[in-house]
């Protein structure tokens, strides 16, 4: 048996656990896709993988799931960091959504020399990253964080965390990701529209775990250029092969 609908709970899951809706959630399931009591729903958290989960009370204000079985093992994403600098409202749920499919296992928004936005609404950018694992099948929802400092995330890096810097300077040259460093963490580092400052761009050069990459031979909107970093570091080392 499998279920059309998907829906991710902060709640245990198990062999006969049931697990209470929230207002929310009973009126996505009863209200608008009109599930009756007997429908079958996945439900997933993050930790316990997909499970197949009957409903077994249903109401406008709440209701019940009953976990029948296991459809789908916890599948972790590869240890792989997406920072990326805010832009546009629109654009920035765009990348958090093109990462959640992708594989990121966390999501920082990072504050460079150039953003423009202040500050990021964490728990919308959450939410929208639990939808993303909705559509896309995932197990696990990925953190967004809170808007990070890049240059301080930079001071105190984890050393063993190898950084795939997308550099627009480089537009046109053939910079890619040559070194096999495939079952380490790594990150990947998105500039804002305005690019990054020569005072960053030397400084992530001359890091020892830096990585300086070439996207092509234009110029890529930042959100384009998430995606198009997300697939060439999942080519090289992530979880596609
Ligand atoms: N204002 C910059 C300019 O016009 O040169 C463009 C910045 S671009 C809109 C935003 C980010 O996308 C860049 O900071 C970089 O991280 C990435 N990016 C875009 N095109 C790229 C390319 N061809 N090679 C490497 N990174 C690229």
């Amino acid at each position: 048996m499998s279920a059309k609908i998907r829906l991710y709970v902060e709640h245990p899951l198990g062999q006969g656990q049931s697990v209470h809706l929230t207002r929310e959630q009973a009126h996505y399931l009863f209200g608008v896709m009109r599930l009756a009591v007997g429908a079958h729903v996945a439900l997933f958290n993050g930790q316990d993988g997909e499970w197949l989960a009957e409903v077994v009370q249903a109401g406008k204000r709440g209701g019940e799931l009953s976990c029948t079985e296991q459809s789908k093992p916890l599948q972790l994403p590869p240890d792989l960091w997406l920072l990326f600098a805010p832009i546009k409202k629109a654009r920035t749920d765009f990348i958090v959504e093109k990462s959640v499919e992708m594989g990121a296992a966390r999501i920082v928004p990072v504050q460079t020399e150039f953003t423009n936005s202040e500050r990021v609404r964490q728990d919308r950018l959450q939410a929208h990253a639990v939808e993303a694992a909705e559509q896309c099948g995932g197990t696990f929802v990925p953190e967004v964080t809170e808007l990070q400092r890049l240059d301080r995330m930079l001071d105190d890096w984890p050393q063993d965390r190898q950084l795939m810097f997308c550099d627009e300077a480089e537009v046109g040259s053939a910079l890619r990701l040559a070194e096999n460093k495939t079952g380490q963490p790594w990150a990947i580092l998105i500039g804002p529209e305005g690019g990054f400052s020569e005072k960053e761009r030397k400084r992530l050069a001359a890091l020892p775990f830096a990585h300086v990459v070439s996207l092509g031979p234009r110029i890529l909107r930042a959100d384009t250029a998430a995606v198009a970093a997300l697939t060439m570091w999942q080519q090289a080392f992530g979880d596609w092969s």
